[in-house]
């Protein structure tokens, strides 16, 4: 396997010691360190080997608050790094005052859903009581890791190596799609086709399932549930399927559904044969491993109370139709079950601008078929920081049929 380096950037003002933290890390003058402003006068690159993480390529930027032409070419230059790194250290030196040039790198960071850790370098002892006014004057700091130390006491270094292999995730930590896939065992895709559905190709998640199941030796096979007669009560439809599920010459190992046929596979999955769902294995996924979250999360609805609000997020705009399940079945559920709480949604990029995570008791996601890994972990790390519960579409529709159906179709995964 090809290992990419993570780029990890040291950003800050002048004088905040990043270069301090760039000799720290590497254990060596990589950067010049002078109380002179603007020493740093470009970024200064560094390979190394970084234990527990792997190979990183260090940036240390120049400070970004110089007030002339040389510091505007230094800001740009700064900021283009920032969208290269995979981890932005914010190096704060909490004696100082004015937090615009700190604000400018965390916009940026937040831009680019970055993983960011705030290091509050002390130059001298008694700064650390001026980290809460700092914390105060940037409550998005809320959102973020942070560290209190000295980038001149060489026994930070592994205080800081610690907290950064604790809190960063790094881009080479692969995650299987079906880690529990067995060679030359079938596989069943169902795949209610709709309006929405486009023609001529298999969604995201259902491409990837086919992909990852025929990359491994074991055999995927698509059915079409005709989901209108399955719900109409249809004996024709549930025969269709009886039949088609008692052709294999042996038993197909699990069943991956749409989420919306829950409620039908629910009651027609035989019991010697494993159920899952497209979303729930998507979330899996783009969360890195992180489906326990979405599965507490999804207990939040038993203390749901009138007045409480939710956020529906939808990770794109696709085309939305009678049926849609984030702005019509789960809606139309909650309704019934909850009245009186109220429903928002973000769509696309929106959830990035939301300022009001706190006030909803619950989130619900959609799979996040179409985002990135390090957009979706954005997402969660804000909702962590605010401490609000999240779920998603697989596992709130699996949840609804009741704790039986949900601990089945997440078994697969994490032990309940
Ligand atoms: S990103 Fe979300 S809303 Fe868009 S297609 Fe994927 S699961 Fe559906």
């Amino acid at each position: 396997m090809i290992i990419e380096r993570d780029h990890i950037g040291i950003f800050g003002k002048m004088n905040s010691g990043k270069s301090s933290i760039m000799n720290l890390l590497t254990q060596q003058v990589t950067s010049i360190v002078d109380p002179t402003p603007g020493t740093t006068a470009d970024t200064k690159i560094t390979l190394q080997e970084i234990h527990g993480i792997g190979p990183v390529k260090l940036f240390d930027t120049a400070g970004i608050d110089e007030q002339d032409r040389l510091g505007e070419k230094k800001r740009k230059k700064a900021f283009s790094d920032l969208k290269e790194c995979d981890l932005v250290l914010l190096v704060i030196n909490p004696e100082t005052t004015d937090f615009s040039t700190e604000q400018s790198i965390i916009e940026q960071a937040r831009a680019h859903d970055k993983q960011m850790i705030v290091i509050f370098n002390l130059f001298d002892s008694d700064a650390e009581r001026f980290v809460d006014v700092v914390r105060q004057e940037m409550p998005v700091l809320k959102y973020y890791p942070t560290i209190i130390g000295s980038a001149i006491d060489l026994d930070f270094r592994s205080v800081l190596l610690d907290f950064l292999l604790k809190n960063f995730q790094s881009k080479n930590e692969k995650l299987e799609l079906l880690p529990f896939l067995e060679e030359d065992e079938f596989y069943v895709l169902n795949i209610p086709m709709d309006e929405e559905t486009p023609s001529g190709r298999f969604l995201r998640p259902q491409s990837m399932a086919q992909e990852y199941i025929t990359r491994n030796f074991a055999y995927p096979v698509a059915y079409r549930m005709n989901l209108t007669k399955a719900r109409a009560g249809d004996p024709e439809e549930q025969t269709r399927f009886n039949q088609f599920i008692a052709s294999f010459n042996k038993r197909p190992k699990m069943i991956i559904t749409d989420s919306q046929a829950m409620d039908i596979m629910n009651e027609w999955t035989p019991d010697d044969i494993a159920l899952t769902t497209f979303s729930v294995m998507m979330i899996n996924y783009v969360s890195r491993g992180r489906l326990n979250e979405f599965v507490n999360g999804v207990r939040t609805l038993s203390t749901l109370k009138e007045g409480d609000k939710i956020l529906i997020v939808e990770a794109c705009n696709h085309s939305r139709i009678n049926e849609d399940i984030g702005t019509v079945q789960i809606p139309n559920y909650i309704e019934k079950k909850f009245p009186g709480v109220s429903i928002d949604y973000n769509f696309g990029r929106e959830f990035q601008e939301n300022e009001h995570l706190k006030e909803y008791k619950l989130v619900i996601h959609c799979g996040g078929c179409m985002i990135s890994a390090q957009k979706l972990m954005a997402r969660l790390r804000d909702l962590r920081a605010v401490g609000i519960p999240y779920t998603n579409y697989g596992v709130f529709l699996s949840f609804v049929q009741g704790s039986a159906a949900l601990k089945k179709v997440v078994e697969p995964w994490i032990e309940q």
